[in-house]
């Protein structure tokens, strides 16, 4: 830009983006609270929403009162008493009567509640009363005062901030408060008019009004399933502009399948393929036919042979003649592909190369220069060390296993500076269709259900505390047979507080029990790379019959002489954890055997293991799974992309989510770069929160 040509004049900066330090009540002292709430500024405060509502509209009189629930009474204050009692707490009591009755409020420790009281001062108790020996009492109930005219409260739906240590419940709604009162009218509605009267939804500033200080609980709910909706919208809109994008690149090299390369390659494998795995790989064959790079996921349930499917693509990249990458989330799972595909190879002339941390310095380095060079067609390797250091000559596929850890395609790319690949992201948690439309909204999708013939289903018992000693005689005798035996526990040291099972403990424990006659390894998270590859290999080639480990097999090992399962602590697994574990025992012709031991069972949790005991459906089981423990838990980590999805809910919104795809799909056919006036508002959010994770080119 020359001198001359004058600078486009900036937006006008919303009072929304300014920092949260400006909003009465927060200044430089709160503001580092917030922060750690992830509040940085006003908008963010707007968008911080309860976690729940109290409901104190259930007024009462103090003889109407019944125990245990939450109720609120008003009253003058009669007694004030505080003293220090024998264990040396501060015990504050203050007494109110409504006339005809007395309740007593009482708290340890917080002294400071008695200064903003005074004798004959008219205030509202709320909370559980319960009857102690002949009167009322509430346990450090909330206190309102009130002036002499004033009703209980004029909004009796308290909202519950999520807090953090230091930031006081009370200030954070005074905060609130103030910011919903001074803001809410300056928020831009995004949802366009067409879209919003279809639905007839609340506006925005009231549904944000709504959110925060609800006059009644119905009101909060409509008002949350406003803002669900206008999150799946944008994300939706992000996705469908995203695909659009895609399929107007003609990058990929196209690489059509022949019959002689189909039938060269199906000769390599020492099977059949089933009809799942050849019709997954129709599918496949036609994307990478085409130029318009292929972003295809793979899901298939444990042991359904996906490998041998994402081979197949491999195969038929290097038939014509470009190299075809396979990235592994870890080093042991890295080698285990390795492995197997020098079994399918082993009378090709495919040149391949293994890429993890352990490659000494310089073999690495002759590895990633061969790979520049073009002289290596399929390399297999960690996906960190990959995305990190690896230059292609002329990539054609990039095959990323178990990649529902990372979320969108978008992390698993390989820098590329030629002609884009194909991509293939292969999945072993079935993932329920909501998710599949949302995290991985920008792939197409296969599903792989078929198990390969002659499988049987795994047993799968629920064992009694009690009965753990029969449980260890039946796994004794067939040890004894040859079969060989993984005992999974959930953690690697005892926890503080915790009678966790740890795989130390329990390693010691079996050596001392009559399973200690066998040869017994030990796997976890904390030994080093090179250490797990040595015991992995000594139990696959049987010089171990039992391997105790944590959840390091959970995803994907392969070995199947081992047919037995013991899983300690079952109740803190979640179902897709489950399965996946349990799959670890049905890779092989011999009938598996899978124990639960679980503890401390909550109703919830005794349902979800018998579902377990009873179902061998994966998808059955993720669905289930995400109901009861949400997605954060359902991908067992915070990084499932979720993040801009702050109120909606897969599972329970699922209503919503269909709505709000079908809306998006229409408006962006309508106005593909959402160009017109009356999108502005909306594009500037869809950029906002996705242009960089979807890379939407064409908004630019
Ligand atoms: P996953 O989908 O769990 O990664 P794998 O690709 O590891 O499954 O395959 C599991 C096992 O099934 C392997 O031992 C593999 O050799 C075998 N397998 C795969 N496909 C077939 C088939 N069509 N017929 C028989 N066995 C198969
Ligand atoms: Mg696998």
């Amino acid at each position: 830009m020359t001198d001359q040509e004058p600078m486009p004049s900036p937006p006008a900066p919303s009072p929304l983006d300014q920092s949260a330090q400006f909003v009465k009540g927060v200044g430089p002292a709160r503001l580092p609270l917030l922060q750690k709430l992830g509040v940085e500024t006003v908008r963010d405060l707007l968008y911080y929403f309860p976690r729940s509502y109290a409901d104190l509209s259930d007024q009462r009189t103090i003889a109407e009162l019944q125990p245990g629930m939450l109720q609120t009474v008003v009253g003058e204050v009669v007694e004030m008493e505080g003293r220090t009692t024998a264990s040396g707490k501060q015990l504050l009591s203050i007494v109110i009567s409504d006339g005809q009755d007395v309740i007593e409020g009482v708290w340890f420790n917080q002294t400071f509640m008695a200064r903003q009281l005074a004798y004959g001062m008219r205030v509202a108790f709320s909370g559980k009363p319960n009857w102690y020996r002949d009167h009322w009492q509430m346990s450090a109930p909330r206190v309102r005062p009130l002036r002499d005219d004033e009703a209980t409260s004029e909004n009796p739906i308290v909202p519950i901030y999520p807090l953090t240590q230091g930031l006081h419940a009370e200030a954070m709604r005074r905060i609130q408060r103030h910011v919903v009162e001074t803001y809410a009218e300056q928020v831009e509605d995004c949802l366009p008019l067409t879209v919003r009267s279809r639905h007839d939804w609340p506006d925005l500033t009231t549904a944000l009004r709504d959110m925060h200080m609800p006059p009644a609980p119905s009101r909060a709910e409509a008002a949350r399933r406003r803002l669900a909706f206008e999150e799946f919208f944008i994300l939706h809109v992000a996705l469908t502009i995203a695909r659009r994008d895609q399929q107007q690149v003609l990058a990929a090299p196209a690489l059509a399948t022949t019959e002689i390369i189909d039938a060269h390659i199906r000769q390599l494998f020492p099977f059949t393929l089933t009809r799942d795995q050849s019709r997954a790989i129709a599918q496949i064959c036609k994307d990478m036919a085409s130029e318009r790079p292929m972003r295809r996921l793979l899901q298939a349930d444990v042991g359904a042979g996906k490998t041998a499917v994402a081979l197949y693509a491999m195969l038929l990249a290097v038939a014509h003649r470009h190299q075809a990458v396979l990235m592994a989330p870890t080093e042991v799972l890295a080698r285990q592909h390795w492995r197997t595909v020098n079994e399918y190879l082993a009378q090709s002339r495919v040149r391949r190369s293994l890429l993890t941390g352990s490659l000494p310095p310089r073999q690495r380095r002759q590895t990633l220069g061969e790979i520049r060079m073009g002289q290596v067609d399929l390399v297999i390797g960690t996906q960190a060390l990959i995305q990190n250091d690896v230059e292609f000559s002329r990539l054609g596929l990039v095959v990323i296993d178990e990649q529902h850890r990372f979320g969108v395609l978008q992390r698993g790319k390989v820098r590329q500076l030629g002609p884009e690949p194909h991509y293939l992201v292969m999945t072993a948690t079935p993932i329920p269709r909501s998710i599949a439309l949302t995290v991985f909204g920008d792939l197409d999708s296969t599903v792989i259900r078929e198990l390969p013939p002659g499988r049987q289903p795994v047993v799968t018992k629920w064992v009694a505390e009690e009965k753990r000693a029969n449980a260890y005689l039946h796994l004794h005798k067939e040890l004894k047979r040859g079969q060989q035996l993984f005992v999974i526990c959930p953690l690697v040291e005892e926890s503080e507080g915790h009678d966790t099972k740890a795989a130390e403990q329990m390693y010691a424990e079996l050596q001392a029990s009559h399973l200690g006659a066998f040869r017994i390894g030990l796997l976890h998270g904390r030994l080093d790379d090179g250490v797990k590859v040595d015991v992995m290999n000594r139990f696959r080639e049987r010089q171990l019959d039992i391997l105790v480990a944590t959840t390091v097999v959970e995803v994907g090992v392969d070995v199947p002489n081992a047919t037995l399962m013991v899983i300690e602590h079952a109740e803190r697994f979640g179902l897709s954890q489950l399965h996946q574990l349990r799959g670890r025992v049905s890779r092989g012709p011999v009938r598996g055997l899978c124990l639960l031991f679980a503890q401390a069972t909550s109703p919830e949790t005794a349902e979800r293991l018998r579902l377990f005991v009873k179902t061998t459906n994966g998808f059955e089981l993720a669905e289930h799974d995400l109901r009861l423990r949400g997605m954060g838990e359902f991908f067992g980590t915070r990084q499932h992309g979720f993040g801009s999805l702050r109120v909606a809910h897969l599972v329970k919104d699922q209503d919503l989510l269909s709505q709000a795809q079908a809306d998006a799909r229409e408006l962006v056919q309508g106005d593909p770069g959402l160009r017109l006036p009356e999108h502005a508002l909306l594009r500037a959010q869809v950029l906002r929160q996705y242009g960089d994770k979807l890379n939407l080119a064409a908004m630019g």
